[in-house]
């Protein structure tokens, strides 16, 4: 029996992400804890939960040793792209192939599936032709928010969606009641493919005296409900890496 869930974690750094809108964080003076502290909670739950990890290519350098353990636990390493841009409007296949490039040279293990920073379908090509330029730079699957279905060259592994909300992701989860995001998983037609980032477990979010601005407290708060919410759903449905589900 195939596992109820495959737990991913986007691994990209969060204060580039807000210089990326434009908005100046001064970073936590304390060491981070690393995503070690991640691969360490997993092995120990009984249920022996592996995950996917979508990388961005040019923050993997920053990381690499982490990566490296997780991968020889078994775990995934898929491309979030080789910067955490929008997808570029030309030379897209090249872009796409620089990211799974990036992470195999570094890491030396085959990467076969690709998460676009931010969820987007190139507007002027559209779908059809999106999903073949990710088979044509060597990608096996996307897990994503859209579905080409039967005519995808590539498997479609999208991200959890309940009501329009989209539940896979900690950071809506961490709004909503524990018992909702459960019965979402549980309900599921395929593996419910739920997203975090590595910044809910390695350490690098910005304390609450560095909040100076209300989208900042957006993004901070309640965010330490994420990580415990994480290991509630792995501990009682497991999980499996994208690469290994049955979708
Ligand atoms: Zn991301």
């Amino acid at each position: 029996m195939s596992n109820a869930l495959c737990m991913t974690v986007d691994v990209e750094d969060f204060y580039d992400g807000m210089a990326a809108l434009g908005h100046t964080v001064a970073r936590r003076a304390e060491a981070p804890k690393g995503l070690v502290s991640l691969l360490d909670r997993l092995e120990a739950q009984p249920t022996k939960p592996k995950v996917t990890l979508f990388v961005v290519g040019n923050y993997a350098p920053t990381v690499r040793d982490d990566l490296v353990a997780f991968a020889a636990a078994g775990h995934e390493i898929a491309s979030h792209g080789p910067d955490h841009g929008r997808l570029p409007s030309g030379g897209l296949v090249e872009w796409l192939r620089k990211g799974r490039q990036l992470l195999e040279d570094l890491l030396g293990v085959p990467v076969h599936g690709f998460r676009s920073p931010r969820f987007d379908v190139p507007a002027d090509s559209g779908l059809v032709r999106y999903r073949d330029e990710l088979a044509e730079a060597g990608y096996q699957y996307v897990s994503d928010a859209s579905r080409l279905g039967a005519r995808s060259p590539v498997r479609e592994i999208p991200v959890l969606s309940w009501r329009g909300l989209r539940i896979g992701g900690g950071s809506y989860q961490r709004l909503l009641p524990f018992s909702a995001v459960a019965a979402a998983t549980q309900g599921a037609q395929q593996p419910a493919v739920l997203y975090y980032h590595s910044y809910d477990f390695d350490g690098t979010l910005p304390g609450l005296d560095a909040v100076r601005s209300p989208m900042l407290a957006r993004q901070v708060l309640g965010r330490g409900r994420i990580a415990p919410i994480a290991w509630r759903l792995t501990e009682r449905f497991g999980s499996e890496t994208c690469d290994h589900a049955t979708c």
